[in-house]
């Protein structure tokens, strides 16, 4: 289903136009137009999607490929030196557009782009029980 209040629907099925890199029946591969860097693209599917929570297997599947296929296409023409692959989902999370997509990020040494957190230490006390509850909530 298309979402007719939905800008990335609209790009991703051409209703705006847009730099597109790659297209198929289901997604479609854009420039940001606010780049974190040179060849920022988006991956979008041509359905509406909210964000992962609602995103359809058939979709969540595809999407990967596709990513794996633009960034080794990026990396040969851009001559990056790595990508960061990120995809937010919900306000807290930097979600921005609520239209399920995934951030394709080329990285160039010495870039400025910062995708950083300040690593604390996993509480061993509480590990395993959340490990078992959440695996236990996946197999239902
Ligand atoms: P989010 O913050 O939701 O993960 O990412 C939204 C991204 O969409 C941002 O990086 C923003 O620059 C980009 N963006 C927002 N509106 C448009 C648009 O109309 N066209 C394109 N190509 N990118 C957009
Ligand atoms: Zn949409």
């Amino acid at each position: 289903m298309k979402d007719s209040n939905c800008i990335f629907c609209k790009i991703a099925n051409g209703e705006i136009p847009s730099y597109t890199i790659y297209e198929d029946n289901m997604f479609r591969v854009i420039f940001d137009l606010g780049p974190a860097s040179k060849g920022h693209a988006l991956v979008l599917p041509k359905e509406h999607f909210k964000n992962i929570f609602s995103l359809s297997d058939e979709y969540a599947a595809k999407a990967l490929i596709i990513a794996k296929k633009v960034v080794t296409a990026m990396t040969e023409e851009l001559e990056c030196d790595g990508f960061n692959i990120l995809q937010n989902n919900e306000e807290i999370a930097g979600q921005t557009v609520f239209h399920f997509h995934i951030h394709l990020i080329p990285r160039y040494k010495g870039d400025d782009v910062k995708l950083t957190w300040n690593p604390t230490e996993l509480d061993k006390s509480t590990a395993e029980q959340t490990a078992k509850k959440i695996s236990e909530r996946i197999k239902k």
